[in-house]
């Protein structure tokens, strides 16, 4: 019933790196329920969108508002409280603990002191901790993970490890997914299933999607609105069909 309502209301963001506009009184809005593609050029500042809005950087100016929830000044693990939860460009996992481990560590915000004093991740309780393990469970198997469950993600292929950074994103039971970049770097058949895991978290999770990509195939063909980004600045925000045919986008990026 709350889907199309607004989950994040982005107005008048900036920051600078020295001298450097990274983002330049940037808008942004995203609907509950939406896939939101961030595009444009390299450097327009999309991955330091993503970083203000987990907390990471904090914008000189501007409002960034969670489900009406202020995250400016607030620290990552606040915003993650918020229920944002994001999947980095360069994989970021415990590369030598298995893919269950990985995904338990995204349960890590409901747990007083976190995972790893949990006990639960030493293997002490992991029985008995099963709110946390059915959850973990439901994760691996909507992302069709059971056969490399007791691997470790070392092992296994980047496109799975991607699948695995996703899982413990989802563990977090997040409203909102950040993903920076989710297909760079894959092959096609590891893109489109990404493109269909995205798809099916929107669907039967009901998440809110925001991503960065430069893959326009995967951005047309997923995304509910795009908004494009260049020079820090937003030139334009739309469904696919009307952004791929503005000719400012077309000048400053598609045309590139
Ligand atoms: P995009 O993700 O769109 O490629 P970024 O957000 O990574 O762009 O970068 C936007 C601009 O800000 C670029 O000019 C980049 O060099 C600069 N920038 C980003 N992060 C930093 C940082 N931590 N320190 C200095 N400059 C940065
Ligand atoms: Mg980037």
């Amino acid at each position: 019933a709350r889907l199309g309502e607004p989950l994040l209301d982005i107005s008048g963001l900036s920051l600078r790196f020295g001298g450097v506009k990274a983002v330049d009184k940037m808008n942004l809005d995203v609907k509950r329920g939406e896939i939101h593609a961030l595009v444009g050029p390299n450097g327009a500042g999309k991955s330091t969108m993503l970083n203000c809005i987990c907390g990471y950087y904090r914008p000189w100016e501007g409002s960034i508002l969670m489900d009406g929830q202020q995250i400016v000044g607030r620290r990552p693990d606040q915003v993650a409280q918020l229920g944002v939860a994001r999947v980095f460009q360069r994989i970021e996992l415990f590369r030598r603990m298995t893919v269950l481990e990985n995904i338990l560590v995204g349960r890590h915000r409901f747990m007083k002191g976190g995972v790893l004093s949990s006990g639960l991740f030493w293997g002490a309780g992991y029985r008995q901790e099963s709110a946390h393990q059915q959850k973990v469970e439901e994760v691996i198997e909507f992302l069709n993970l059971q056969h490399v469950r007791k691997a470790p993600v070392g092992s296994l292929s980047y496109g799975l490890q991607k699948r695995v950074e996703i899982g413990r994103a989802l563990a977090a039971e997040p409203q909102l997914l950040l993903l920076d970049e989710p297909v760079a770097g894959m092959n096609l058949e590891e893109k489109e299933d990404v493109a269909r895991y995205l798809l099916d978290i929107r669907e039967e999770v009901g998440l809110t999607i925001v991503l960065v990509e430069h893959e326009m195939d995967v951005v047309m063909d997923i995304s509910d609105r795009v908004t494009v980004m260049s020079f820090g600045c937003r030139i334009a925000s739309g469904t696919p069909d009307v952004v791929r045919t503005d000719p400012e986008v077309i000048r400053s990026y598609l045309g590139a």
